[in-house]
């Protein structure tokens, strides 16, 4: 069995097609996937007949942005249900301050000289309510202001950075009362990511698993094979599961493509176990 817990089609900021991201998982000999767009799940339902039709399993997912401490932070939903009108009101007030947020972004490139972002990014998001920095970032690229996606994010859309406007998202409490109530699993993404120290990260996974979460994603395209055996303690210390996920977006940005991530270190506990 090869898991691949997390991932993105164009009903967020991924490239490809819910039915190609699919078709691609299963090329790639990925047996069991979960499509996880940011803060919404328009794309579940082509995913679910390509994966019929690709015989491969498809877990319904979701990855909800959330602000912890003034800290953006994701939650992977996993196997929750669609259909949950309290989880689906959560989502559309999650994204609702993404068209805002992206004319405030415009407006400080524009101040910089740099142009038409607005547009620009626009025209990359295929879904009009998910409009990311990722589209800005692709956007400039296009446009040969910078060489690759990380450096956008360097020079431009990262935290600190002259673009980088912040959000209030969802609680981390919302956003795990929403999953859980969904019938899914709650998993913190690439917790290697975040700027927390040490102290705060612990305080992050205590208050999760005191929330009801239920697991932290130990393998991802972002983590260093230090990192695996790090969260993989991590999330042995606190009673959590542990995930394993390429968050694979695109086929010319990943480091790791779908399927391509080595196994959850030993004597971890995967989070499918507890997925029914
Ligand atoms: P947003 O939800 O609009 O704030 O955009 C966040 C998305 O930007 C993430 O889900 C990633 O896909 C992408 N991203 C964030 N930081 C980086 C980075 N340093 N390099 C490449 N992509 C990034
Ligand atoms: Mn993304
Ligand atoms: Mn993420
Ligand atoms: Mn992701």
């Amino acid at each position: 069995m090869t898991y691949d817990l997390h991932s993105h089609s164009v009903y967020s900021d991924g490239t490809l097609l819910p039915s190609q991201l699919v078709a691609r998982a299963a090329q790639r000999k990925v047996t069991t996937l979960a499509l996880t767009d940011h803060d919404g799940t328009g794309g579940l339902e082509e995913a679910r007949a390509a994966a019929h039709e690709h015989g491969i399993e498809l877990i319904d997912g979701v990855e909800i942005s959330v602000t912890w401490r003034g800290c953006t932070v994701h939650i992977v939903g996993l196997g929750i249900s669609a259909l949950n009108s309290k989880l689906q009101d959560g989502l559309a007030a999650t994204r609702g301050g993404r068209l805002e947020r992206a004319r405030k972004m415009a407006a400080a490139f524009d101040t910089m000289g740099i142009k038409g972002t607005l547009e620009g990014a626009q025209v990359l998001a295929a879904n009009p309510e998910l409009i990311s920095r990722t589209h800005f970032a692709r956007y400039l690229l296009q446009q040969g202001v910078i060489k690759d996606v990380k450096s956008a994010f360097k020079r431009f859309l990262g935290g600190g950075q002259p673009c980088y406007v912040a959000l209030e998202w969802a609680s981390l409490s919302d956003a795990v009362r929403w999953i859980n109530g969904s019938g899914g699993l709650a998993v913190i993404a690439h917790p290697g990511r975040y700027p927390l120290d040490t102290g705060q990260l612990r305080e992050l996974l205590a208050e999760f698993r005191d929330l009801g979460g239920a697991a932290i994603e130990v393998v991802t395209s972002s983590h260093t094979p230090q990192q695996y055996r790090n969260f993989a303690e991590h999330a042995r210390h606190y009673g959590l599961a542990a995930s394993m996920g390429s968050d694979f977006h695109a086929p010319a940005e990943s480091y790791h493509d779908l399927g391509g991530l080595p196994p959850l270190p030993d004597g971890s506990v995967p989070v499918w176990t507890k997925l029914q």
